[in-house]
C-alpha cells in the first residue's frame, strides 16, 4: 500500500509543475480540459488499478488466514500491527500465538462472545 502511496505523490510532483509550465503556451480552455484529463489519466486512474491489484493479490489472506479475523490485522495495509510484518498465506508472524479476536467483528455479525 505505501508503494501505491508514493508513486502517487511521484506523479502528482512531476505532473503538476508541467501543468504549470503548459499553462503559459496553451489557451486556458485548452490547458484546463488537458489538466482534468492528465490528473485523471496520470494520477486517479494507475492509483485505482494498482490498489486493485493490491487488493487481488492479497484476497486470500485478507478473507482466509488466521489474521483476517485478529484484531491486531490492518486490513488495509495487509499488516499485522503488532509485528509490524506482513502476514502471507503460509506465514504468520506470531504462528498463530498473539491471535485475538477482532471485536468490531463480533459486534458486526451480532455475536455475544462472552459466552
Ligand atoms: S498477532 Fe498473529 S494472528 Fe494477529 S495479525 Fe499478528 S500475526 Fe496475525
Amino acid at each position: 500500500m505505501g508503494e501505491i502511496v508514493f508513486w502517487t505523490i511521484i506523479r502528482i510532483f512531476l505532473l503538476i509543475p508541467s501543468l504549470w509550465i503548459l499553462k503559459s503556451y496553451i489557451q486556458y480552455q485548452t490547458w484546463f480540459m488537458l489538466s482534468l484529463m492528465s490528473i485523471y489519466g496520470v494520477i486517479i486512474h494507475p492509483t485505482i488499478i494498482h490498489y486493485r491489484l493490491f487488493i487481488e493479490q492479497n484476497k486470500e489472506i485478507i478473507e482466509s488466514t488466521l489474521c483476517s479475523s485478529c484484531k491486531h490485522f490492518d486490513e488495509s495495509a495487509v499488516l499485522c500491527m503488532k509485528y509490524d510484518e506482513h502476514p502471507s498465506k503460509v506465514i504468520l508472524p506470531c504462528e498463530g500465538e498473539d491471535w485475538e479476536p477482532n471485536s468490531s467483528e463480533y459486534e458486526s455479525k451480532d455475536v455475544d462472545i462472552d459466552s
